[in-house]
């Protein structure tokens, strides 16, 4: 898992690379799922309940789920890319949130402050603990703000199977839900509105848009429940020494 990880990261690298005003969505796709099959894994997103792509692109008002398309970026957008790579039997998925251009301070902090109500949630995720501990820090954090917290979409258990059990709110009550054992692996990702929590579902059946129009911010992780503590299977490094770069 940690390897399909790996794939995932350098791919999120790749892309960070690219997004600039005036890129289109497919052109994203198009980079990550050759890169993901360069390095001997298969998107595990392609074809995942008839899912026509590898990369999830959720722009602006987007929560989740967004499908590639022509469309191209512009200044002041912010992008979730999802991604998921399945080698060897195991699959890696995780998220990062990129700003595009100069963003307004407003959704710059939206973005900040979603990935550290990440942090948040991976603090509480030892074993012994339960799933409603990090949805109840997670939610805590975020609502301090006036955010909200997407209820419909949730974290999950990870591995053989993208999507396995545990669900992982972000949303929750201390002490509440599945206890979590050493050696369980779970994707955290908050996705976090501006403004009202509601959703809704276009119709082509994927996209999933705030149900007022402002805009979301969506970060993962993969957090692998150790004896002592956990550790991160994924990694934003490759991500930020391509940021660093760019902003030089
Ligand atoms: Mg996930
Ligand atoms: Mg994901």
């Amino acid at each position: 898992m940690r390897e399909s990880a790996d794939i995932v990261g350098r791919t999120l690298a790749e892309v960070a690379k690219l997004i600039r005003p005036g890129v289109s969505l497919k052109t994203l796709d198009k980079v990550a799922e050759t890169f993901i099959r360069d390095h001997g894994a298969v998107p595990s997103f392609k074809g995942y309940d008839g899912f026509p792509a590898s990369l999830c692109l959720s722009v602006n008002d987007v929560v989740v789920h967004g499908i590639p398309s022509n469309k191209e970026l512009q200044d002041g957008d912010i992008i979730s890319v999802d991604c998921g790579a399945y080698k060897n039997g195991f699959h890696g998925d995780y998220c990062y949130t990129f700003e595009v251009g100069h963003v307004s301070e407003e959704i710059h902090l939206l973005c900040q402050r979603t990935k550290e109500s990440l942090y948040k949630g991976i603090e509480q995720a030892v074993a012994g603990k339960r799933v409603g501990d990090i949805g109840h820090a997670v939610q805590s954090y975020v609502e301090s703000f006036g955010y909200s917290v997407v209820r419909e979409m949730v974290g999950h258990g990870c591995g053989r199977h993208m999507h396995e059990k545990p669900d992982v709110p972000n949303y929750g009550t201390k002490g509440s839900g599945p206890r979590l054992k050493k050696g369980m692996v779970i994707c955290i990702e908050p996705m976090i509105n501006l403004g009202v929590k509601e959703i809704r579902v276009d119709k082509d059946g994927w996209t999933t848009r705030t149900a007022d129009g402002y805009p979301s911010a969506h970060y993962e992780h993969m957090v692998a429940i150790r004896e002592q503590g956990s550790e991160l299977l994924s990694t934003y490094r490759y991500i930020e020494e391509v940021l660093e770069k760019k902003e030089a």
